[in-house]
C-alpha cells in the first residue's frame, strides 16, 4: 500500500465512491496514497503512517532487542508517525516511531540503540503514571498528546530562543508544563536504560555507538541553539555527565567498533529514501544520496518520486531496473504495483501485488489488501471472489486499518451483495471513528441480514457502540 497515511480530517463524511479519488488527492500533498480516518476523536489531526517495508524493518530492528530485554513474547506492535521530529517511546503494547527519527538515524544502529533505550524504560517500568495513561488510550490519542505536546514546545522555542535556549521549559504555559513533568523521565531512570540498553545490546552482539551518536547530537544540539526542541529530547534529559557515563559503558563492549551488516543498512537506506520521497525531508531521496547517486538507496527514492510526480511510465522502466538487481524483494513488487495502478492497470498490478505477497517473508497485511484492492479494481466479475479473498486475510491480520474495509464494501458492492457491502462500510466508518455513520449504515445492512447470523452480530455491536467523546 506504498505510504499509506491516516489523514483524519475532522467532521468528514466520505462515500465509497470518493476513495479513490482522494488516494490520488492524498499524493498532492507529498504523503500518503490511501488516507484513512481513525479512532478517537480527540486528537483527529495525528498522521499514522503504514508501510509494509518500513514495518517489516522496524520491527526487524526490535525483535531481538525486545527478547533480550524480556519483552519478546507481548506481540509488540510497530507504529510510524508521519512527523520529521525526532522522537520514539514504547508503551507496552506498541513502539512508537517518528519518520523524523528513521531520516535522521543514518545506520540501522542509531534507530536500534534508542529502541534498546526506550525498552530498557519498559522493562524497568519508568514513567508509571504515564505509561498506565498510554495502556488506556487509544493509539491516537496518545500520539496527539505527545506530538501536540512536542509542537507546542517546539513553537515556544522558535518565537523565543533565547528564553528557550536558556531553559526551553520556560515558554511553556501551566497545561504543558504539567504535560513535561508527565512525559519527562527522571535522571535515574535515564541512567538505569541507559545501563539496560547497553546489556540489551550485549546479549545481541550490537554495538552502543548508534545510541551514544544520537543522544550526543542532542546533548550538542541543547547547548548550541536550543531552537529543535524534539519531543525526545523534552521526555529525555541528557546532561553532559549522563553522555560520559554512557560512552564509557559503550566503549568497554567488545562490539563497539561493530557495524551492521551490510544488507541491513541497504535497507535502512532504501528506507530513507522511501519516506525522503514521500515527506521531501531531506531535500529528497537524491540529495540524501548525493554521495551515491547511481546506489539502489538512491534509484529507488528517484522511482518512487517520478511515480509520485505522476509519471508511471517512466516510474515503471525504472523500479523494472531495480527488479532486475533485487528479484526477489517485495517491496519494489509492490511498489511496482502501486505505479501500475497509477498508470490504470489494475490486471497487472494485481499481478506485481500477487508476487509481492508469495516473495513477502513478514506477510504484511497492507500488501494483502493492495493485492485484493487491485483485483477489485479491475472490475471484472471473476477477480472479486479473489478480491474479497485477499481482503478479508488482510483484514483479519489488521483488523483495524479502516481502508481495508473501504475496498471490501466496494468488492461486494461489485459483487451485488449490499448487505455486505453496506456492514463493511459501517465497520470502515467504525475504526475510522465516525461511530455515527458507522450505525447508519450498520442499521441499514443488519435490515437485509439474516437475523443472528455473525454478520448480524457484528452489525448490533455496531449499532450498540458508545460515540466517541468529542
Ligand atoms: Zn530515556
Amino acid at each position: 500500500m506504498g505510504l499509506a497515511a491516516v489523514f483524519p480530517r475532522p467532521g468528514s463524511v466520505r462515500p465509497l465512491t470518493m476513495l479513490r479519488k482522494l488516494a490520488v488527492a492524498a499524493t498532492a500533498f507529498a504523503v500518503g496514497l490511501v488516507p484513512t480516518l481513525q479512532a478517537s476523536a480527540q486528537s483527529r489531526s495525528v498522521p499514522i503512517v503504514r508501510d509494509a517495508e518500513i514495518e517489516a524493518l522496524v520491527s526487524d530492528y526490535a525483535t531481538p532487542i525486545l527478547k533480550a530485554a524480556g519483552l519478546g513474547s507481548r506481540g509488540i506492535r510497530i507504529v510510524l508517525v508521519n512527523n520529521n521530529s525526532f522522537n520514539a517511546f514504547v508503551d507496552g503494547r506498541r513502539i512508537f516511531i517518528n519518520t523524523g527519527t528513521l531520516m535522521q538515524a543514518e545506520t540501522p544502529n542509531e534507530v536500534i540503540g534508542v529502541i534498546a533505550h526506550e525498552s530498557g524504560h519498559l522493562a524497568g517500568a519508568h514513567q508509571q503514571r504515564l505509561r498506565e495513561q498510554l495502556r488506556r488510550a487509544q493509539t491516537m490519542a496518545v500520539i496527539g498528546m505527545l506530538l501536540g505536546m512536542g509542537a507546542t514546545a517546539a513553537g515556544a522555542a522558535a518565537g523565543n530562543s533565547s528564553v528557550a535556549g536558556a531553559g526551553g521549559g520556560l515558554a511553556l504555559g501551566g497545561t504543558e508544563m504539567a504535560m513535561r513533568n508527565l512525559l519527562s523521565y527522571q535522571r535515574g531512570e535515564e541512567m538505569t536504560a541507559d545501563r539496560s540498553a547497553i546489556t540489551y545490546l550485549e546479549r545481541t552482539g550490537q554495538s552502543a555507538k548508534g545510541m551514544l551518536t544520537t543522544f550526543e547530537r542532542f546533548a550538542n544540539a541543547l547547548s548550541l541553539t536550543g531552537t529543535r526542541a524534539d519531543p525526545y529530547r523534552i521526555s529525555h534529559p541528557m546532561p553532559r555527565e549522563r553522555i560520559a557515563n554512557l560512552e564509557t559503558l559503550a566503549r568497554q563492549s567488545r562490539y563497539f567498533d561493530k557495524k551492521d551488516p551490510e544488507a541491513l543498512q541497504l535497507r535502512h537506506d532504501m528506507m530513507r529514501a522511501k519516506i525522503a520521497a514521500y515527506t521531501g525531508a531531506g531535500g529528497g531521496a537524491m540529495r540524501l544520496f548525493r554521495n551515491n547517486p547511481r546506489g539502489i538507496a538512491a534509484r529507488y527514492g528517484d522511482a518512487i518520486s517520478t511515480y509520485l510526480n505522476g509519471s508511471p511510465k517512466a516510474a515503471l522502466a525504472k523500479i523494472d531496473a531495480l527488479i532486475q538487481e533485487q528479484p526477489k524483494n517485495p517491496y519494489f513488487q509492490e511498489m511496482r504495483g502501486e505505479i501500475l495502478l497509477k498508470a490504470n492497470d489494475p490486471a497487472d498490478a494485481a499481478k506485481a501485488f500477487e508476487r509481492a505477497v508469495a516473495l513477502d517473508p513478514k506477510k504484511s497485511s497492507l500488501i494483502r489488501m493492495s493485492y485484493g484492492r487491485a483485483l477489485m479494481l479491475t472490475g471484472s466479475k471473476g477477480n472479486m471472489p479473489a478480491a474479497v479473498r485477499e481482503l478479508k486475510a488482510g483484514i483479519a491480520r489488521d483488523p483495524e486499518f479502516p481502508a481495508g474495509y473501504g475496498y471490501l464494501a466496494q468488492a461486494y458492492g461489485q459483487m451485488g451483495d449490499i448487505a455486505e457491502a453496506e456492514l463493511a462500510t459501517a465497520d470502515m466508518h467504525y475504526y475510522s471513528g465516525n461511530i455515527q455513520e458507522a450505525r447508519i449504515f450498520a442499521t441499514r445492512a443488519q435490515q437485509k441480514l439474516k437475523r443472528g447470523s455473525p454478520e448480524w452480530i457484528r452489525a448490533q455491536d455496531i449499532i450498540n457502540s458508545k460515540k466517541p467523546r468529542s
